[in-house]
């Protein structure tokens, strides 16, 4: 795709990545896995490159195994897609979400992130809109990398809408039976040996759910066969993937 925006004149980059991305449709063509994300049927998902046995990736849209649990969660057990409008914070937006969340005429949509390219820069421990601004907030591994995450909560609980919902997503190896962190772990080796990541902070357990609840929200912690059943958990390459949705009564 890069290669199109770069060589392509401007004008033809719409029709050129439709294209590009009906062949690879048709190229990894197969009935064994579905992407729920681009509605591909294809014949296998291709390892991440840097994580090969752990995280698997569609190899047309290319998601990964956390993007098709949490687009199957939007679409299954949501009112995401219902026709009545909403308005939604995306923070550190995914864009494999960001391009479909955008085209969506119900949806009232705002991407934020502190760093990277989005509408607005935000930081979450001190969001600048007036409380209930918002219906829907997706935040999907962004917690692990706030040092005040519990700020960073209580500001997502207040900006949401009385009936709102968050959708977290985090980091969640099965061993970890509760949150570990260290605010005095600042080496990036030793974070990524203890938490995963050079650039995280903490690793959660289920706890996480407590932790959203110790803010105001009615927290659940869903697992990808909570959420589909077992033939769909494995043909939607999710298997092991666990979300939070947390609602604002
Ligand atoms: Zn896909």
């Amino acid at each position: 795709m890069g290669v199109i925006r770069k060589y392509m004149p401007a004008g033809l980059h719409p029709v050129c990545l439709k294209t590009l991305y009906m062949l690879k449709k048709l190229c990894y063509f197969g009935l064994s896995c579905y992407c729920p994300v681009c509605r591909s049927w294809i014949r296998a998902w291709k390892p991440h490159p840097l994580v090969p046995e752990s995280v698997i990736c569609c190899p047309v849209c290319h998601c990964l195994d956390r993007h098709r649990l949490g687009w199957a969660f939007l679409c299954i057990r949501t009112d995401m897609f219902d026709a009545w409008p909403k308005s939604v914070l995306h923070v550190a937006p995914e864009p494999e979400f960001e391009t479909r969340l955008r085209r969506v005429q119900t949806l009232d949509y705002l991407s934020a992130d502190l760093e990277r390219p989005a509408m607005v820069a935000m930081d979450i421990r001190d969001i600048k809109y007036p409380e209930n601004s918002f219906d829907v907030i997706l935040c999907c591994h962004v917690l692990e990398h706030v040092p005040e995450d519990r700020k960073a909560m209580s500001e997502l609980y207040r900006v949401l809408r009385p009936g709102g919902w968050l959708l977290v997503q985090v980091p969640q190896p099965p061993a970890i039976s509760h949150t570990i962190e260290d605010a005095s772990v600042t080496d990036p080796d030793e974070r990524y040996r203890l938490f995963g990541w050079p650039t995280h902070v903490r690793i959660y357990g289920p706890d996480l759910k407590e932790r959203l609840e110790s803010v105001g929200f009615k927290a659940s912690r869903l697992s990808a066969k909570d959420i589909l059943d077992d033939k769909e958990t494995i043909r939607q390459g999710v298997k092991g993937q666990v979300l939070f949705h947390a609602v604002k009564a």
